[in-house]
């Protein structure tokens, strides 16, 4: 018998029970480029990954179509780096990151994709912003002369623990969040919430965007 989990068959078994509104970002952070391939090969064509890196070198070495979004915390002077290719920023919690992503998508003639990150989760060590931060910077006139990242969403992560209930109250405040964001910037379109243990919980609540690595790639080894 062969215990091996199957890359392909975890990505399409899920695949299959996704709404068609919801959009799958396989999390392939510290899996090596063969599993990437494995993904790759079954059609999958949007990857995350949190590390600056990490995410250059993928790049290098996978086919072109692919979509690469970044997911981790962003620090501002390794902006330059990804910035010929990404599409998706998803932790953008400041206006000093948002005017650098600018600044590099200009220098490389393109536009950047960006999220807010929500700060939803009570945790100390979750990034993201409040939601009054959130709404005073949509509204800054800083914020609307930046030609070259468009703000597309918002993304959160929920506290890591069992209580489903706390989890769901703060989906939903990402969602009511994303409503409120959506009324200053009617194009805003992605909700970014769910991973591995909690992507059901995530679309039940209107995540349109699913961050999932673990679930598809295995578990990882961080040695
Ligand atoms: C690692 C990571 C994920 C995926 O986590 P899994 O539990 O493996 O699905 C999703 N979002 C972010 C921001 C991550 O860092």
């Amino acid at each position: 018998m062969n215990f091996k989990m199957s890359i392909k068959k975890q990505l399409q078994e899920l695949k299959s029970v996704l709404p068609k509104q919801v959009t799958l970002v396989a999390v392939s952070k510290t899996k090596p480029v063969q599993d990437l391939i494995k993904a790759y090969d079954v059609g999958q064509r949007i990857f995350g990954e949190n590390k600056v890196q990490e995410m250059v070198e993928k790049y290098q070495q996978m086919p072109k179509d692919i979509e690469w979004h970044m997911i981790g915390h962003v620090q501002r002077n390794k902006v330059k780096y990804m910035a010929p290719f990404v599409d998706l920023i998803h932790g953008v919690d400041s206006l000093k990151l948002l005017s650098e992503i600018n600044k590099q998508a200009l220098k490389n003639n393109r536009c950047i994709n960006g999220l807010l990150q929500i700060k939803i989760a009570a945790e100390d060590s979750k990034f993201g912003m409040t939601k009054n931060d959130a709404i005073q910077l949509m509204k800054s006139s800083e914020f609307k002369n930046l030609k070259n990242i468009k703000i597309k969403g918002v993304m959160g992560m929920a506290t890591f623990t069992d209580d489903q209930n706390k989890i769901r109250k703060e989906f939903e405040t990402l969602k009511s969040t994303f409503s409120e964001l959506k009324s200053i910037q009617d194009s805003m379109h992605i909700i970014s919430m769910g991973m591995s243990g909690d992507y059901p919980l995530a679309i039940e609540c209107g995540s349109t965007m699913i961050r999932v690595g673990s679930y598809i790639f295995g578990a990882r080894n961080y040695q």
